[in-house]
């Protein structure tokens, strides 16, 4: 090894290469402990990193991609016999081109950096998610990150029009289009996308912008029914013409915990023992006429008996009290030690999944309890379950009540956190024995000796 650590210093200089107490004092992963990698190595350019993976691919040493470290599969922890890539020293952002509305970034660029260049130029970047000051373009791309605003503008996926990776064996791969429509043959730049630093190493991106809007209303609302959750998602969408940027669904198991009097409990700004909770954005042009056109629809869906309660935001501070309760994850702590679960499925089919899932775990921890909330105009629903013990063969159980229910219903099991480690045993309760199999391939021709993120998303073959 450091021999391989010497010959990295020589591309990479003497802070390019982390060892000992400066790798254990870093974190491995999201709530991970310490890194225990046997370095991190700190590219500055896509043709270090490139030089380094060839070096790699000769010695068949595995390699662990590091962003911000805050994915949710353990995708980015590293063992000790792997060498960490950190992308925190490619942070430029390189361009933003008003014509094109493209901005150019590292892959280490941090997604809030990326939210406030784009910003500063008069547009925005709308992928947004609670660990935007820590999160970078890289590891969003890497995950697919899907956030907030899906709704209205789909995943990372949809944002990215152009990309530049490295392959297992130092090839560069650069395909920085700035354009939209680009039909020339298979779209490389997906198979990175999503892939979880398993296929390549993402270094650079041309993310798409939007415009900047200047109309924001953001109401808490309260309905009875499931039904009427739907026909509240089905009448907005619809009559607010495009604006509908958000659409994020609490169930009273989740909503009575994160306003409860506890430590981490917020403020309520209506009763609690309502069935479910919609907190609705929209956002547009004008302030005062989209702000009209708000209200309206929301006395129409009053009258038509579809919400019982609401809470208009009034200023950005009742928006953010508001989205405070939506992103209250830590009230969890109350119920620790607790699983997280991260699925989607078809809108119809939510409640009848979850009734059976609730009716299973109830049945075998008479103490079990579960929370729900989640994205729900993108069909994500984000479930957490305590059972009162983080035993691996119970959380295994609970794994198999919650993902195997999945599978008739083709859901997912994954609606944006991606597969890592964590979700890696259960994939073909959402994907076919050829989908793997067409996926292992892909995982032979651009990476054959598995140095890349091994045994994330994929199992080792036995
Ligand atoms: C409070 C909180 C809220 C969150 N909310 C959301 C949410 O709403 N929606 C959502 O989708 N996620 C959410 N997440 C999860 C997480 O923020 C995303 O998965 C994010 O995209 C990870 O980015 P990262 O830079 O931290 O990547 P890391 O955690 O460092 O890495 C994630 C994976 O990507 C790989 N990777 C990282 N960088 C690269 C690269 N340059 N090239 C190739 N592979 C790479 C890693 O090997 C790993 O497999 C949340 C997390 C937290 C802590």
């Amino acid at each position: 090894m450091q021999q391989l650590l010497d010959q990295f210093e020589q591309i990479l200089g003497a802070n390019g290469v982390l060892t000992g107490e400066d790798v254990s004092s870093r974190e491995a992963g999201w709530g991970r402990g310490a890194c225990e990698a046997a370095a991190i190595l700190r590219p500055r350019s896509t043709e270090e990193l490139s030089q380094v993976l060839k070096i790699c691919h000769e010695a068949g040493q595995p390699v662990v991609a590091q962003g911000g470290k805050t994915g949710m599969v353990d995708g980015c922890v590293a063992k000790p016999s792997e060498l960490a890539i950190s992308l925190e020293r490619m942070n430029r952002v390189e361009e933003l081109d008003p014509l094109s509305r493209t901005l150019t970034v590292e892959a280490g660029v941090p997604l809030q950096a990326v939210q406030e260049a784009a910003e500063e130029a008069g547009f925005s970047f709308p992928l947004d998610l609670g660990a935007r000051g820590s999160a970078t373009i890289g590891g969003n791309i890497a995950t697919n990150a899907g956030g907030n605003r899906v709704i209205r503008h789909g995943m990372t996926r949809n944002l990215v029009l152009g990309l530049e990776a490295v392959l297992a064996d130092g090839t560069i791969i650069s395909s920085m289009s700035k354009v939209i429509k680009n039909n020339a043959a298979y779209d490389i730049k997906q198979l990175f996308i999503g892939s979880e630093g398993t296929l390549g190493i993402v270094t650079r991106a041309v993310l798409k912008l939007s415009p900047l809007l200047s109309s924001q209303n953001t109401v808490l609302a309260a309905t009875d029914s499931f039904d009427k959750v739907t026909e509240l998602l089905n009448y907005m969408d619809r009559e607010l013409g495009g604006q509908l940027s958000a659409f994020e669904v609490m169930w009273n198991s989740y909503y009575t915990l994160a306003t409860s009097e506890g430590e981490y409990g917020r403020q309520s700004p209506m009763e609690r023992d309502y069935p479910y909770y919609i907190l609705i954005e929209a956002m547009g042009t004008d302030q005062t006429r989209d702000a009209e056109h708000f209200e309206l629809l929301l006395e129409q869906v009053f009258e038509r008996e579809i919400i019982i309660d609401a809470v208009i935001a009034k200023s950005q501070k009742e928006r953010d009290e508001l989205w405070e309760i939506r992103d209250n994850i830590l009230c969890f702590i109350e119920w620790f030690p607790v699983f997280l679960y991260d699925i989607s499925l078809a809108i119809p089919d939510m409640e009848r999944y979850l009734a059976g899932i609730e009716e299973k775990i109830v049945a075998r921890w008479p103490q079990g309890r579960v929370g729900i909330f989640g994205h729900l105009g993108d069909g994500n629903l984000h479930v957490v379950v305590s059972i009162g013990s983080d035993d691996p063969q119970q959380h295994h159980e609970v794994n198999e009540i919650i993902y195997s229910a999945l599978a008739p219903l083709n859901g997912s099991l994954s609606a944006e956190h991606g597969i890592g480690l964590e979700k890696r045993d259960y994939l073909q309760y959402s994907r076919t024995a050829e989908e793997i199999a067409l996926m292992r391939s892909l995982k032979q021709t651009m990476d054959p000796k598995g140095i890349l993120n091994p045994g994330k998303v994929l199992a080792p073959v036995t």
